[in-house]
């Protein structure tokens, strides 16, 4: 990510940051009415078969509901996730479940990334779930919760460096898609820095004048029942382990790919690139910083491949079929 030359030091102070330390900081703002973009493009992208139900424009997505009174009691030791079972259905974790995380720091207006400085994956996504508080939950970098209060949908982001391998979590058939290998603010020359976690009330949702880079490069994995989708990936990596004869007409491996999608598209623009038979726990994908990503990270969505609604993956109140990573 760009940083301004004071994040070093930045990083230093938030690593002896305790998390306690930050509820109470969140408490002591809690009033705020508060405008989220994370990851905020992913509003403006409907799936490629463009579901239509899930997307709003950025001037309804506003508001924020209150803040519970209490952070969120702490969680037990996370155990190992289940990937036994049926092999069709999105068990698990895209990530590595011990891959150190980011923590997001929203203590001021820059809201920058301590990288690594988060539990691994499995605890960033079970421990530092909000359970009604998404204040607290993205001050572990948790953003199921934004995503369902500002952008109408559930998913996961998990802060993580651009290079880290992303797994499919079910068997299926993967689609690898474009819509550019750019990073929006980067194009449109924005700062980041406001929109990394918990952007206030200062940072408007949709900061770009035009359609903002969506997913960028992401991977879809589909069957019968489930369609999963990690998005933000890195093109270049992410082509270079797509089997050999996957490449769909008019493609192939290699830069000059790159090049053609790097200029800016429309966020309902996706390109098929190259689709492949895989199987759970398989590498499928390299993860990045393309589209709307204000920093680098995984994207990762569930939903039923009949009816197109998005399901959480996490066990978070208010969804009645969540709980999909941790099954
Ligand atoms: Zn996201």
């Amino acid at each position: 990510m760009k940083e301004g030359s004071g994040h070093h030091k930045e990083i230093g102070l938030r690593l002896k940051t305790r998390r306690q330390d930050i509820l109470r900081l969140i408490a002591s703002a809690a009033s705020a009415l508060v405008v989220v973009a994370c990851s905020g493009g992913d509003s403006l992208q409907p799936t490629p078969e463009a579901t239509p139900s899930t997307t709003t424009s950025p001037a309804t997505r506003t508001t924020s509901p209150a803040r519970p009174a209490s952070p969120p009691a702490p969680s037990p030791p996370a155990p190992t996730p289940t990937t036994a079972g049926d092999p069709g259905e999105p068990r698990g974790l895209p990530i590595d479940a011990t891959q150190p995380v980011g923590l997001t720091d929203y203590r001021d207006e820059n809201r920058t990334l301590a990288w690594g400085a988060g539990p691994g994956a499995l605890a960033y996504s079970r421990d530092y779930q909000p359970g009604g508080d998404h204040f607290a939950g993205n001050a572990g970098g948790w953003n199921c919760r934004v995503h369902v209060a500002f952008e109408g949908h559930p998913a996961v982001d998990w802060y993580i460096p651009v290079g880290t391998p992303i797994r499919a979590t079910m068997n299926g058939t993967a689609t690898l898609f474009t819509i550019t290998t750019t990073n929006a603010f980067d194009y449109y020359d924005r700062p980041r820095a406001p929109y990394v976690g918990f952007p206030m009330p200062t940072a408007s949702v949709s900061p770009f004048p035009g359609p903002g880079g969506g997913k960028g490069v992401y991977i879809e994995v589909r069957n019968q029942e489930f369609v999963t989708e990690s998005a933000h990936l890195s093109l270049a990596p992410t082509m270079a382990i797509v089997p050999k004869g996957a490449f769909l007409p008019g493609f192939e491996s290699g830069a000059p790919l790159v090049e053609q999608f790097a200029p800016m598209r429309s966020y309902l623009d996706a390109t098929p690139i190259a689709s492949w038979t895989v199987a759970r726990g398989d590498v499928i994908g390299f993860s990045g910083d393309s589209g709307y990503s204000e920093a680098p990270h995984l994207h990762y969505t569930i939903r039923r491949t009949a009816g197109g609604s998005l399901l959480c993956p996490t066990a978070e109140d208010g969804f009645a079929d969540g709980g999909w990573l941790f099954r």
